[in-house]
């Protein structure tokens, strides 16, 4: 599995592109859009710097990961000779399933499909193909360079032996994987999502405030960021559809979305990405004080 192709240059696909480009491999890296692709090759390139200015690397291994990224707008081309396709594109069922299809009529018969979706069922993208033996999440944590964890989700159909060489790939890219089963959240969204959720719950109800909620999580949890800080990271929208699939998927009301969330994510407060949610953000600025709607006097 030398040759790899990484679908969608979006936050998680440069760096999927970045640690297999690291290790070694080429990465043919494919997006619709020739603007995701230009920011993703300037997004790998600012955070090699970073990791040779630290003397983690040098000046000679950045030119060689960057050397190893090639980049398609055609998914046909991009995975043609790929021994693994990891697809990150947006999580959309349909957008997925489409481009399943796709990625299996043109990767070689051999190639394994796998998938970086943070809530979508892996069975279900399997079943689009004529290999589901050969589909599997491979779910990476945002910033991939940074975290460790790869969830490697087997599908129903997902065959031993191609867990058995996912695994390996993800333990050769410096990474500890874990293996899971195929059920609505997997394991880290589906104990995250409730959490963060109560917390969302907790300020709606007027149990405590923001800063309280997050101070009560990191101080006394030991957690390095609170629930709506984190909340406002992964991005509102995000989690909102994540917590439908844990609903609709378990048809369980406790994992119905806090009706403030769905009121922010109507009314484009989004977090981070949109410049507010629980908290204010500035563009190019790190720091953040509480959103108007929930400041005190
Ligand atoms: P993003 O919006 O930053 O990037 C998605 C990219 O996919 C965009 O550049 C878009 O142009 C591209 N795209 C859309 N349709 C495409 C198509 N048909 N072919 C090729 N490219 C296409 O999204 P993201 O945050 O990088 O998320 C990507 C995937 O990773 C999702 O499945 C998400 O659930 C999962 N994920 C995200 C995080 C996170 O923290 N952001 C963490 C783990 C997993």
């Amino acid at each position: 599995m030398k040759n790899i192709t990484v679908i969608g240059a979006g936050t998680m696909g440069n760096g999927i592109a970045h640690v297999f480009a690291m290790h070694g491999h080429e990465v043919q890296l494919a997006d619709v859009s020739h603007q995701a692709l230009d920011k993703a090759l300037g997004t790998i390139a600012k955070n090699l710097d970073r990791m040779v200015a630290k003397e983690k690397i040098t000046a000679g291994d950045k030119a060689k990961a960057l050397q190893n990224i090639t980049t398609h707008t055609e998914i046909a081309e991009a995975v043609n000779r790929a021994g693994l396709v990891v697809e990150a594109a947006t999580e959309q069922v349909d957008l997925k399933l489409d481009l399943f299809r796709k990625m299996d009529a043109h990767a070689p018969e051999d190639a394994i499909l796998a998938t970086n979706t943070s809530s979508i069922s892996i069975t279900q993208i399997a079943a689009a193909t004529r290999r589901p033996a050969q589909v599997i999440g491979m779910h990476f944590m945002n910033p991939v360079p940074v975290m460790k964890l790869v969830e490697v989700i087997r599908g129903y159909a997902t065959a031993d032996e191609v867990t058995r060489k996912v695994m390996d790939m993800a333990q050769n890219l410096g990474k500890i994987p874990v293996e899971v089963n195929d059920y609505p959240g997997f394991i880290s969204n589906r104990i995250l999502m409730p959490m963060l959720n109560e917390a969302i719950y907790s300020l709606f109800e007027g149990v405590a405030g923001v800063e309280e909620i997050d101070t009560v999580m990191k101080l006394g949890m030991a957690h390095p960021m609170g629930p709506l800080e984190l909340a406002d990271f992964i991005g509102l929208d995000v989690c909102h559809a994540i917590l439908e699939v844990l609903y609709a998927g378990f048809g369980n009301p406790k994992y119905a979305p806090c009706p403030l969330l769905v009121n922010m994510v109507t009314a484009g407060k989004l977090g981070r990405k949109s410049g507010e949610g629980f908290y204010v953000y500035e563009a190019g600025s790190k720091e953040k004080k509480v959103a108007p709607a929930f400041a005190k006097d």
